[in-house]
């Protein structure tokens, strides 16, 4: 027999009495021993992360792969909360590495992660100090600056803001010239203000508003951007500055609750702006709507014979729990015969637009197989579904795009909700 290696009797731990849950497990059977050296490498990379406020949790991943097939980016590249320990165990610096743009805060690894290593924090809060250290993509500058300077990420004027009320077929009071208090006060935040596919929603949403008697009004000029991609983005300072702009908006008027079209504007209210020392009830359309589907439904005259699909925007389902409201909107257009992608609700896939990414496109390009908007846009044409339905202004240019790009033009449409409640309402 060769020999046996023996156990260093000295490094051994035993407690003598010990009843856990019931159960005796006295002496070896609770047997430790004393800890070896397992830090043979340098931690610097590691501690400079875990060190940050909102960075700890990163240093608790136990290297399970659990949240590694959910990472909307490992499907389209190599990416998730997984490789990106390991690859700072090994020598990067996620400050100074493009690895740090890439997620889109989508929250899905946070999901299944059992050891809640929370990129939702650690994101914000490596961006801030990468932001500080000047290695930001030029790109989100860019944008950074313009939320600076204009209140908005496109670098529109400020003053312009409101013009698409102007020439809408239904009114839309501006709270500056109304002098009263509303029951809604509707955010209708950036894209949805300027830009066409944006505004188309927004029309729609004024003359559904008008149609169901709601008694609403608009900050316009007074509105800007509510931050919170450009918190996620790693400008806490910026998110500050445009969050107190809108506080002290909000504080102007009386309103018995505030409506959004974006799902980033509703997380920034219902999580952030409560940090800030203002609370509300805020709602986004589709919860708003939803619950007044019964009033709706009657004036919804034409049917919309196409087959639909949806797409759960990150910042209203994982983020903000809500799933059922678009659902139940779709399912209530008389015609729409309703289908769900494979991936959806809770494993919903994300559109690539969060957490800065709206902006990262073309950074994106070089680190990707494809866009995440294209991945999506195939699960869509794979159900056989004319309609991309969706109800986050971020989504549809991306979706859009992403149709164009992979050659299914005139094989799917991308449409907001609120455009196709209209559509039916307006017969
Ligand atoms: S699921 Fe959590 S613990 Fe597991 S590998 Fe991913 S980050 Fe680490
Ligand atoms: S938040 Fe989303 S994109 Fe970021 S690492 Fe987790 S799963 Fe991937």
């Amino acid at each position: 027999m060769g020999s046996l290696r023996t156990v260093d009797t000295e490094r051994i731990k035993e407690k003598e009495h010990v009843v856990q849950d019931g159960m005796d497990i006295s002496g070896h059977w609770n047997r430790m021993f004393e800890q070896r050296v397992i830090w043979d490498y340098p931690t610097d990379l590691m501690d400079k992360i875990t060190s940050l406020e909102g960075g700890e949790s990163f240093g608790w991943c136990y290297q399970c792969g659990q949240c590694v097939p959910v990472c909307p980016v490992d499907i389209v590249g190599s990416y998730g909360p997984r490789k990106l320990f390991r690859q700072v165990q090994t020598g990067m610096d996620l400050l100074q590495s493009p690895e740090l743009w890439k997620c889109t805060t989508c929250m899905n690894c946070l999901r299944v992660c059992p050891k809640e290593v929370n990129l939702i924090q650690i994101m914000p809060a490596v961006r801030e100090q990468a932001v500080l250290e000047g290695y930001v993509p030029p790109e989100l500058q860019k944008m950074f600056e313009n939320c600076a300077q204009y209140g908005n990420p496109l670098g529109e004027s400020p003053r312009k803001r409101a013009d698409w009320a102007k020439n809408s077929d239904v009114p839309i009071p501006i709270m500056s010239q109304l002098n009263r208090p509303v029951q809604v006060l509707w955010f209708v935040s950036d894209y949805p203000s300027y830009l066409k596919r944006g505004i188309d929603a927004s029309r729609a949403l004024a003359r559904v508003f008008q149609a169901l008697g709601v008694d609403f009004g608009i900050l316009g000029t007074e509105e800007k951007c509510d931050g919170d991609s450009q918190r996620l983005a790693g400008e806490p300072g910026l998110f500050e500055e445009l969050a107190t702009h809108n506080i002290k908006m909000f504080k102007k008027y009386k309103f018995d609750k505030v409506v959004v079209t974006d799902p980033h504007a509703l997380n920034a209210f219902r999580k952030e702006y409560p940090k800030l020392g203002v609370r509300f009830d805020v709602e986004h359309y589709t919860q708003f709507l939803a619950a007044r589907l019964s009033q709706l439904q009657p004036m919804l005259r034409k049917e919309i014979r196409y087959k639909v699909t949806f797409h759960d925007p990150c910042y209203l389902g994982r983020h903000n729990g809500e799933y059922e409201a678009p659902r139940k909107l779709l399912r209530g257009i008389p015609g729409v015969q309703f289908t769900e992608m494979w991936r959806c609700k809770e494993n919903g896939y994300c559109c690539g637009g969060g957490g800065g990414g709206m902006w990262l496109d073309s950074f994106m390009a070089d680190h990707v197989s494809e866009r995440l908007s294209e991945r999506r846009v195939r699960e869509a044409v794979e159900t056989g579904a004319e309609v991309l339905a969706i109800c986050c202004p971020y989504e549809v240019s991306r979706f859009e795009d992403a149709v164009k790009s992979t050659g299914n033009e005139g094989r799917l449409i991308v449409r907001d909700i609120i455009e196709l409640i209209d559509e039916s309402m307006r017969g």
